[in-house]
């Protein structure tokens, strides 16, 4: 480790006087390393992939913002859905806290936007470009020269590029790729919004993954920073094994004659510490900034692969499992997260299930009362809001029920509407005023009932059916009264 590096008291990647030490990974191979490749390959790949595969004719992920409607693996949601946007995002939340607690940072070292593009992308470039860590350490230490220059310009340019291809397939998610290649096509000039997001998201990401990298998990990740209050000692996490390790020290060859000194396993090689993306020694307990990548695990097994000792003096376990010597699965904020989880997770399965291509909602026109037409009878007046969600032009049949007799026009009783839009129908319901008055005011004393209008609404095209109702209103008594004398 540089001598500087030696020096950080406050973090692995800062020196005392709070100026940054850019961390260079050594390589790794072992498990972990490969099946986080893996995962890698295939996050990157749906990211890439998602805003051009279509479902139903549209794409897999398309977050209509301007328009308000979202495409998500064939479903289609508008703003009407929001409810299921918070759900959806609960039900993460709660998983998220329930995986901590169970094993640690794992979202963070496996799925984390931030790592999955910095080591699977980014890392390899520096690695192509720059060489091993320890060519690394040794040009940077070196004066600077033209080939260090011409190094670091190749460099910065690639990252540009990736940045460029990240920020592009963001922006694609938004406007969709049809409507992005035309934008790019007709010139910033005439699409000046996309274009500003795509060089401002450009530019983040470049400082990000060239640069900022491993502060933005340490220093501004609020997720990051929970997790002391989120693990207990139960905790699955990247744990060194102290009582197999220590006393640390170099492999040392007794002199003849003399007694082997007592030694642990860990060998003091600090690959551990080379291999590790936020620059941390795990030997000294787990720390804020461990990402649970498990980049030390295979280091570490593969020096004890050499070394002919058992693989795992580092390796995933419980504070408590290696204290005691038992795993601890079943405890009170697991089962209080667990049971969050599950709640959340059903809501949203149900409400997707249940969830329909249309909404209705009746209501009265503000300020207009009952009132009495063609002599004798009683008219009410709704008005019925119909909000489509279906991607395509869509055909609803409206019908409205009251009293046998009753006098009823729905204007339009069929109508078709646009993709994502809504309409009002207006529904006149008009009843013969001795009719109700009957209903209303048959006995002497009796409380009225109030009688309500029954409405269905048919996609004619899904034949999805809903169903609701709103209260009749009739003048008072002695308003029917007035204008027929006595009932
Ligand atoms: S890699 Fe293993 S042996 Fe080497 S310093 Fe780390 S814990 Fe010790
Ligand atoms: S300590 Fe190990 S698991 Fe934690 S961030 Fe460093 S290499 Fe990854």
């Amino acid at each position: 480790m540089p001598e500087e590096e030696k020096e950080s008291k406050i973090m692995s990647s800062m020196r005392p006087d709070g100026s940054r030490i850019m961390i260079r990974t050594a390589d790794v191979k072992g498990r972990y390393i490969f099946w986080r490749r893996v995962v890698f390959a295939l996050l990157i790949g749906f990211y890439f992939a998602a805003p051009l595969i279509k479902i139903n004719g549209n794409p897999a992920v398309f977050l209509d913002v301007a328009q308000r409607r979202f495409f998500l693996f064939g479903k289609t949601f508008n703003a009407q859905d929001f409810w299921i946007v918070l759900l959806f995002a609960l039900t993460f939340v709660f998983s998220l806290l329930l995986i901590t607690a169970w094993r640690g940072r794992v979202w963070c070292g496996w799925t984390c936007p931030q790592v999955v593009f910095l080591e699977a992308l980014f890392r390899p470039v520096e690695r192509w470009v720059d060489g091993s860590r320890e060519q690394c350490l040794k040009a940077a230490a070196q004066p600077r020269s033209v080939g260090k220059v011409f190094k670091f310009i190749i460099k910065q340019t690639l990252f540009l590029l990736l940045a460029a291809l990240i920020a592009h397939a963001s922006v694609a998610f938004f406007v969709s790729v049809p409507v992005y290649i035309e934008m790019i096509r007709e010139g910033p000039a005439a699409h000046l919004s996309p274009f500003l997001w795509t060089v401002a998201l450009t530019l983040l990401f470049f400082f990000n993954f060239s640069w900022f990298r491993e502060q933005f998990c340490v220093v501004l990740c609020p997720y990051g920073r929970m997790q002391s209050v989120l693990h207990d000692q139960d905790s699955v996490v990247i744990s060194y094994d102290y009582s197999r390790g220590e006393p640390r020290g170099k492999l040392a060859k007794p002199k003849p004659g003399e007694e082997a000194p007592k030694q642990g396993d860990c060998i003091d090689c600090k690959r551990c510490i080379y291999v590790c993306p936020t620059g941390i020694d795990i030997r000294s307990g787990l720390q804020m900034e461990c990402l649970a990548c498990a980049q030390c695990i295979d280091a570490c097994d593969e020096v004890m692969q050499k070394l002919k000792k058992p693989k795992g003096l580092i390796r995933q376990a419980s504070q408590q499992e290696l204290t005691v010597g038992k795993r601890r699965f079943f405890r009170p904020r697991i089962v209080i997260y667990a049971v969050a989880f599950l709640i959340a997770f059903s809501a949203l399965g149900f409400s997707l299930a249940r969830r329909q291509s249309f909404e209705v909602q009746v209501s009265r026109p503000p300020g207009l009362a009952p009132w009495i037409a063609e002599g004798s009878k009683i008219y009410n007046q709704y008005k019925l809001h119909l909000v489509s969600k279906q991607p395509e032009k869509t055909l609803y049949k409206v019908e409205a029920s009251f009293l046998e007799g009753a006098d009823i026009i729905v204007g339009p009783p069929q109508a078709e509407v646009e993709p994502f839009s809504d309409i009002h129908i207006h529904i006149r319901v008009g009843i013969e005023r001795e009719r109700l008055r009957e209903i209303f005011y048959g006995e002497e004393g009796q409380s009225p009932t109030l009688p309500e209008v029954q409405m269905r609404v048919l996609n004619l095209q899904t034949q999805e059916l809903k169903k609701t109702s709103i209260r009749f209103i009739a003048p008072g008594k002695s308003a029917l009264q007035e204008k027929e004398g006595k009932p």
